[in-house]
């Protein structure tokens, strides 16, 4: 990371906590991938604080763009394959490697459970587990996994 890049997110932190530790609910960042692709940069820095790598390479799942490695007791590897892509589909694509983060960080990094999210009867039959439907169901949602990190962020013990 640069200095110019670190001043960038120093400043985007301090004008979305701009209390802590209560923020106030209109500094909290809202809107979608679609909207503001650059939440994206959010989540990698909240995922950074957490301990979690984010590294440019094959995913481990042939024909997928991206993949989180949930390590046993620690927190995990999300890989992104280096290709061209619109930001707003490569912030769902950190979206959802995240929500899969949050999986892992609600089952203590013993495992990847759902979080129990709302779902669609065809969200939960069209994905093969509940995870991935998950995932896939709210990858437009990066303003919502964003708060749940900084949750975690701020106190590790808790469950979701
Ligand atoms: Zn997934």
């Amino acid at each position: 990371m640069n200095a110019g890049i670190a001043m960038a997110v120093a400043m985007a932190i301090a004008v979305v906590w701009p209390g802590l530790p209560s923020p106030k609910a209109a500094a909290i960042p809202t809107g979608s991938c679609t909207d503001h692709p650059a939440h994206a940069q959010l989540l990698l820095q909240a995922g950074r604080k957490l301990g979690i790598a984010v590294r440019q390479g094959s995913p481990e799942l042939a024909g997928k763009d991206a993949s989180y490695r949930a390590l046993h007791g620690r927190p995990g590897v999300i890989t992104i394959k280096p290709r061209p892509m619109a930001p707003a589909v490569r912030c769902q694509l950190i979206t959802h490697e995240f929500i899969h983060v949050l999986q892992h960080f609600g089952a203590r990094l013993r495992g990847v459970e759902p979080l129990g999210w709302p779902l669609s009867p065809g969200e939960r039959s069209r994905f093969g587990s509940l995870q991935e439907a998950e995932a896939y169901a709210y990858q437009n949602q990066p303003a919502l996994v964003w708060q749940l990190l900084e949750a975690h962020r701020l106190d590790p013990t808790r469950p979701k």
